[in-house]
């Protein structure tokens, strides 16, 4: 069976660093299509082509060029399909010089020389936009308080993992942790306060897990943790270590304040046949349970 693509070409980047990659590419995407407009112009009205359009390394000198070869964030440098989209761009100019000799030498410009042109500007768009789009899903799917992902990624994550499971039934569990009184830390010490502990709480559960567990900001102060190939009673230990470190954990908010936040936590397994909706209720019950049991502990679906 032929290996599923890995669809996550960029690593997770934050709020910041996609915009970043998204601005740059945007930019870089519409001085092309400035250069386009003015070369179908030349060829149009059948100007004097421009000097740099008829040199052999003409697609290092445009502003795209300038770009492409120049200062790219290290994050589309290191993509795989960047390259590519290097490749498409040289190709067109390589057929835009072409189309350039001609009109200087005064020559017919033939159909399929001109269709071709025209396709090659098709597939290089197509592939800027193809990793355009993907920054915009990472900007989509990341949350800019705490980092982690959106609510907006959490369908899909979900499916493939239920695939994966499907496939090799290996099973998978989703955790739903919810801060314990933080309404109260809102009112005493502010909203700013509140976000900072947010960003904390996001930050420590990160880096507690796994590198492919995967962490979900579900609403204010709610949390959805999946994570792959664990038994229950795995993923309970685990969020039980969890728990118990963020407890621990001194939170610094404004000059020498620290607080203290604890959490409840429900996991169920996700069901691999079943709406992921219905393993997120399931979960959502068992953190229920724990609220009401008294907080600041981990109960498992279904309860005992
Ligand atoms: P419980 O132990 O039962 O979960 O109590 P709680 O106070 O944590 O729960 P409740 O749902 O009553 O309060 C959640 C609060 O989270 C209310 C809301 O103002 C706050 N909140 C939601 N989103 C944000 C946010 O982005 N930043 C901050 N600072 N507060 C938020
Ligand atoms: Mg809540
Ligand atoms: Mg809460």
């Amino acid at each position: 069976m032929a290996k599923k693509k890995d669809k996550k070409a960029f690593p997770l980047l934050n709020t910041e660093e996609a915009e970043e990659v998204v601005h740059e590419l945007g930019r870089a995407l519409d001085a092309h299509r400035d250069w386009t407009n003015r070369f179908r112009k030349m060829l149009v009205c059948r100007t004097k082509p421009k000097a740099s359009d008829l040199n052999v390394d003409a697609h290092k000198k445009t502003a795209f060029g300038r770009w492409y070869y120049g200062k790219v964030h290290p994050h589309l440098r290191d993509h795989p399909d960047f390259r590519a989209i290097g490749k498409h761009h040289e190709h067109l100019h390589g057929l835009a010089r072409i189309l350039s000799h001609t009109i200087r030498d005064k020559e017919d410009v033939g159909i399929a020389q001109y269709d071709a042109f025209v396709e090659s500007i098709g597939c290089f768009r197509l592939s800027v936009r193809k990793l355009l789009s993907e920054s915009w899903d990472m900007l989509r799917h990341t949350d800019p308080l705490t980092g982690v992902l959106t609510r907006t990624a959490m369908q899909a994550r979900f499916e493939d993992e239920q695939e994966r499971a499907r496939r090799n039934g290996q099973p998978c569990c989703v955790g739903m942790m919810d801060l314990d009184h933080f309404k109260s830390i809102n009112d005493t010490y502010g909203h700013q306060a509140g976000d900072k502990v947010l960003e904390v709480v996001a930050g420590y559960t990160l880096g507690h897990l796994r590198n492919y567990d995967q962490v979900f900001r579900y609403g204010g102060e709610e949390f959805v943790l999946l994570f792959p190939n664990t038994a229950i009673d795995k993923a309970k230990t685990v969020l039980d270590r969890l728990r118990r470190g963020l407890k621990r954990k001194a939170i610094a908010v404004g000059k020498k304040k620290n607080l203290h936040v604890s959490a409840s936590f429900g996991v169920a397994d996700l069901l691999p046949d079943c709406p992921a909706k219905m393993s997120l209720e399931n979960a959502d019950q068992a953190l229920y349970a724990a609220k009401k049991a008294g907080r600041n502990r981990v109960l498992i679906w279904p309860l005992a």
